[in-house]
């Protein structure tokens, strides 16, 4: 364990920039001030690093995960599309269930989006379900079916950022690009004490001055994978297990006894809350009415129940459709939903009417669901509503 005792005030600038005090064995790796200060590895310590970190993969390294086996691009494309937000063992059904619906760039490109929904329903962010089946479009309207090796045409593609980009490249093309995804960030951030949250466009580029310089030309992929496993399975979140990590001996925040300092905390300000009532609208044979969700937005393209802003309005709206109430609308629950940029308090109205008017049966965008087969994906709080039905 590090004995350099750490004094934050002094190793902190007003504008959050960094500045050593004392000796420290990072110190000791680094030759040039990278964009914010902190340090960017010479060459010995840059192999250094490499060596220590691919010595621990050949060891310690996940080596069996599904998209490990046959690793092509599309597989590579869609596990680094699924493993964004979402940890590994929540992935690997998904996975495995979507691989299997669709094995191919073709496939998924020729699905119906809410087919692709429906096999994303339950893993969140759906915007990146709606990129990836985009994205599968594009590669086969723009490169033939084949996913482009080159870094900047991959990255024009939808859904797909550097990191991504670099993944892919490395992992399934054996291409010499290095990746920042959360995990990296977190190790990076430590090992060479980067501060600021990697929101900001300064610390992201330091980040990735530092991933650059210690991402060696050879074995790239391994060492990808590597820092993804470092991040996942000992440099996590809280309770890092440093006593087995190879980067123990020159990492800047244990030496200096301030790991829960990095990488640094996005700015707090208040999360908003947001109202909405869901109306779930039965019919005579106990048929509940779900609504598909315009194509962009929150849920977007998703399958979702009717929605209006307050109680009050529910007589309008069921004029509107034209429907006819058999009794009054009853509260059948209340919970708060959260995203990432607000919370949304839901308030679940149940209301039967007395049949299924004409214009309603026709809407492409309306479905009477009788407790079947879902037409496509849901949003996760209508799964959680039908659960409640028991549906
Ligand atoms: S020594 Fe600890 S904090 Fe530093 S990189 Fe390893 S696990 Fe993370």
């Amino acid at each position: 364990m590090a004995t350099v005792s750490n004094n934050k005030k002094s190793k902190q600038s007003a504008t959050g920039t960094h500045k050593r005090t004392g000796s420290s064995p990072a110190k000791s790796l680094c030759s040039k001030p990278s964009l914010i200060n902190a340090p960017v590895p010479d060459t010995r310590a840059q192999k250094r690093f490499a060596k220590n970190v691919l010595a621990w993969f050949e060891q310690h390294g996940r080596k069996n995960l599904p998209w490990q086996h046959n690793a092509t691009p599309y597989r590579v494309w869609v596990s680094e599309i699924m493993l964004q937000q979402t940890q590994v063992a929540t992935v690997i059904p998904y996975y495995a269930a979507f691989m299997k619906r669709f094995g191919s760039i073709q496939a998924l490109a020729e699905a119906p989006q809410d087919d692709v929904l429906a096999h994303w329903s339950g893993l969140g962010y759906y915007a990146r379900a709606r990129n990836l089946h985009r994205c599968a479009i594009d590669v086969v309207q723009q490169h033939g079916g084949t996913m482009p090796s080159n870094l900047d045409e991959l990255i024009a593609l939808p859904g797909i950022g550097r990191s991504t980009a670099g993944a892919i490249a490395s992992l399934s093309m054996g291409k010499p690009e290095p990746i920042l995804d959360g995990n990296v960030k977190r190790v990076l951030a430590r090992a060479y004490g980067v501060e600021g949250w990697p929101g900001q466009k300064k610390v992201l580029d330091a980040l990735w001055q530092i991933s650059e310089a210690v991402t060696p030309k050879t074995n790239t992929g391994q060492f990808n994978q590597a820092m993804m496993d470092l991040g996942a399975t000992l440099c996590t979140r809280s309770k890092p297990d440093c006593t087995r990590c190879p980067l123990a001996k020159t990492c800047f925040a244990l030496e200096h006894n301030s790991i829960a300092d990095y990488p640094g905390k996005k700015p707090k300000k208040v999360t908003p809350v947001k109202q909405t009532v869901m109306l779930v609208i039965k019919d005579k044979q106990g048929r509940l009415l779900l609504h598909k969700r315009p194509a962009t937005g929150i849920w977007g393209g998703l399958w979702s129940l009717p929605e209006i802003a307050d109680a009050a309005e529910v007589q309008t709206w069921l004029s509107e459709q034209p429907l006819k109430a058999v009794s009054d609308p009853q509260q059948i629950d209340a919970f708060r939903h959260t995203f990432s940029h607000y919370h949304l308090d839901i308030t679940v109205l149940e209301q039967m009417v007395a049949s299924t008017a004409q214009r309603v049966a026709d809407d492409a965008a309306a479905h009477w669901y009788d407790g079947g087969k879902l037409p496509g994906g849901v949003a996760k709080p209508v799964t959680q509503i039908l659960a409640l039905l028991k549906l």
